[in-house]
């Protein structure tokens, strides 16, 4: 099949790498003209394990190519994927003008029927004003179809969700596009189901709701654990275990994170409450998810006391492993909460440091190249996401180099007793 992508982000870039991967045609569009170059030069802007071996192979063979043209793209192809930013608006609501621009950039250079697929994730109901806006705009007699085919991937795992996905759902209100769908996910052997375009969007929503939920509801879990004595991690093996519920999404932490967790559930309230459901349980959701990071901070404040002149080492600052984002990351959170207060950073992580460099600020900021090294001098340390290899922290050393022996571990990456056998002052989540 012959497919353009427009918007190469995470989303983008790694479902045109797996689609060119299985023998399809792609072309990779975005106006971001310097990522273009870059990927045109061999670069590539994110970090997702597998990814550049994916582009570099499929680049070589002439099966994905990127361009900042969407009347290229849109000329070339007949399948038209649209995987631009679907950002939150100050209010919660989905800002949805980067969908309505391709929307309208497609009208405009559309000459043949083309088949466009909304794969950003987007309010119930979007589908139909995508389609209102093409037929508004498009000045050649045309058809189209525009059906919804909401993306799980999860960063970190990309290129392995987008091969091998467990579900893929496409949302259609005509048969007509149904033939080059199936042809398109044929090769990746996984079931797909059909469904209205409404139900497809509200699947995305409804899935990362309730997951957010999962979360929300083991981080409640812990603080009655800390109240009582109890181990969450031993709560969550019990429960999980059943298979009903699954220990999946049961790991207590700083609360979740991300570019899709927070907007989608924020963006699945607002939709709920437009369409006259108050979905109060998603709202406590969200405020179980503040809390968490207000008792995590309040646990450093209560041991450290003063946090103005001490230095803290933070050891991650993507919003979980395996991934450079740190959009609405508990890390960056945490970094942000701990400079306000007056103290000196010392951070590191794997791959996210330089997106981290755009958003944190210059001073009281020192960041290091090896994990090893972040201890020197600190009054205490963070581990802010559960990249594995922090695991392997050399704690004998670490104790060491510090001033004061204190670790947070926003993450439980490491069992209690043995760091506090070795002298630690140690504080997890829910333990
Ligand atoms: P992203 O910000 O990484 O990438 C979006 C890209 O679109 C950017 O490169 C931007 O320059 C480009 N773009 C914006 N307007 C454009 C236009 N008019 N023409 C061409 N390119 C344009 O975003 P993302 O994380 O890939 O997310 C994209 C969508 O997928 C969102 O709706 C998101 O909610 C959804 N989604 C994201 C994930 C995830 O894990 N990141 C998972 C599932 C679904």
């Amino acid at each position: 099949m012959n497919i353009t992508i427009i918007g190469t982000g995470y989303v983008g870039l790694v479902t045109g790498a797996c689609f060119s991967e299985v023998g399809h045609n792609v072309i990779c569009v975005d106006c971001d003209e310097k990522k273009v170059e870059l990927l045109q030069g061999g670069g590539i802007p994110i970090y997702e394990p597998g990814l550049e071996e994916l582009v570099e192979r499929n680049v070589a063979a002439g099966r994905l190519s990127f361009t900042s043209s969407t009347a290229e793209g849109v000329e070339k192809s007949d399948v038209i994927f649209i995987a631009v930013p679907t950002p939150p608006l100050d209010d919660g609501a989905v800002d949805l003008s980067f969908i309505e621009r391709v929307a309208r950039e497609i009208a405009d250079c559309m000459t043949s029927y083309k088949i466009i697929v909304d794969k950003s994730t987007v309010p119930v109901k979007t589908g139909e004003k995508v389609a209102d806006t093409i037929k508004r705009y498009c000045q050649a007699d045309c058809d189209f179809d525009v059906i919804s085919n909401p993306e799980f991937l999860r960063e970190g795992f990309a290129v392995e969700d987008l091969m091998n996905p467990d579900r893929v759902v496409i949302g259609t209100t005509s048969d007509r596009p149904n033939e080059a769908m199936q042809k398109i996910y044929k090769p990746f052997n996984a079931p797909v189901i059909f469904t209205d375009i409404n139900s497809a969007e509200l699947i995305k929503h409804a899935a990362n709701s309730f997951l957010a939920m999962k979360i929300s509801y083991i981080n409640a879990v812990a603080a009655i654990c800390e109240a009582s004595g109890a181990n969450v991690e031993e709560v969550a093996n019990g429960i999980g275990m059943d298979d009903r519920i699954g220990r999946r999404f049961l790991n207590a932490s700083l609360g979740f994170g991300g570019s899709c967790f927070p907007k989608d559930l924020s963006a699945f309230i607002r939709i709920s409450d437009e369409l006259g459901y108050d979905f109060g349980l998603l709202k406590e959701v969200q405020k179980i998810n503040a809390s968490q990071m207000n008792r995590f901070v309040k646990k450093i404040t209560d041991t450290l006391w003063i946090l103005k002149g001490k230095t803290i080492g933070v050891l991650g600052l993507a919003f979980k492993q395996n991934t450079d984002d740190v959009r609405m990351s508990p890390a960056v959170d945490i970094c942000q909460r701990l400079l306000k207060e007056g103290a000196f950073l010392r951070v590191y992580d794997p791959k996210a440091m330089d997106k981290a460099k755009e958003v944190l600020p210059d001073d009281g900021v020192l960041y290091i190249d090896k994990m090893d090294d972040v201890s020197k001098g600190c009054d205490a340390l963070v581990i802010a996401t559960e990249w594995p290899q922090f695991k392997e922290l050399n704690l004998v050393k670490a104790k060491e180099a510090m001033t004061a022996p204190i670790i947070f571990d926003g993450r439980n990456l490491f069992d209690p007793v043995s760091v506090e056998q070795l002298g630690f002052t140690y504080k997890s989540i829910g333990r």
